[in-house]
């Protein structure tokens, strides 16, 4: 589904994505594990047309997608959760859940998709007129899963979707991320707490200062002993 070949990314003089190459499958999970400034969310960034490569290549469906623009790629199935979240703070759940759906005119099935996202986030439904500010982190996490679910993605592009939350609010997103997953969207998911992520990945990558240095299946790097020491928390 996706074959990113060789890319060089750069912030002025940072050289910070050094000739990354990954390829993900349709129907998979694929989780991408790093320390903090690793790269993982420039690759995110680059993916979805919001940083340029300045060389190698990613292709999507089987045609080249570096240098587009942003809404393209969205309107070609990527959609990007960026970390922080990044809801619209003064309009309610459902105007960001609109928005998600920004670059779509059918509005019957808009109206149908925003029912679907509540099935998905029964929280969101509830709290449906609510200012999104004042929603928790974990209902924020919710509400820009949704929203990105909205543009009808087959890849979403999951950055940090764990941070900051609780432990119970983490195992409810996890929950929700395999349940997307199984009706049919691809994942890219970015991750620091590995655990999690390798619980429900079929496969990884180890991004270390802007170089792949690993990859597997989730199990070969649960059971590697380099893993676990430096992200496993040493178990
Ligand atoms: P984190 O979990 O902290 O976001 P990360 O693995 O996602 O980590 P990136 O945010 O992709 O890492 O950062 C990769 C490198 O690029 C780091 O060295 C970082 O300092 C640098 N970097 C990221 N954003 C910028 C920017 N806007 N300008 C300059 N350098 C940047």
């Amino acid at each position: 589904m996706l074959k990113v070949n060789g890319i060089d990314v750069f912030y002025g003089n940072i050289h910070a994505l050094k000739g990354v190459s990954l390829e993900i499958n349709e129907g998979e999970i694929v989780t991408l594990i790093g320390a903090n400034g690793a790269g993982k969310s420039t690759l995110l960034k680059t993916l979805s047309g919001l940083l340029k490569p300045k060389s190698g290549s990613i292709e999507y469906l089987g045609s080249s997608i570096s240098g587009k623009a942003p809404q393209s790629i969205v309107k070609s199935g990527i959609s990007h959760v960026p970390e922080g979240r990044r809801v619209f703070a003064n309009m309610s759940v459902e105007e960001n859940l609109e928005l998600g759906a920004y670059l779509r005119k059918d509005s019957k099935e808009i109206k149908k998709d925003i029912q679907s996202v509540y099935e998905l986030f029964p929280r969101l439904e509830e709290r449906r007129k609510q200012l999104s500010g004042t929603l928790s982190g974990g209902e924020q996490q919710m509400l820009a899963m949704g929203r990105a679910i909205m543009a009808k993605p087959k890849l979403l592009l999951l950055d940090e979707p764990s941070m900051g939350l609780a432990p119970l609010m983490v195992k409810t997103i996890f929950q929700i991320i395999e349940k997307i997953n199984q009706d049919g969207t691809t994942i890219l998911l970015v991750e620091q707490n590995a655990n999690m992520a390798l619980s429900v990945a079929d496969r990884a990558y180890v991004i270390e200062t802007g170089r792949v240095e690993i990859s597997g299946t989730a199990a070969e790097l649960q059971a590697s002993e380099e893993i676990k020491k430096a992200y496993l928390g040493g178990l």
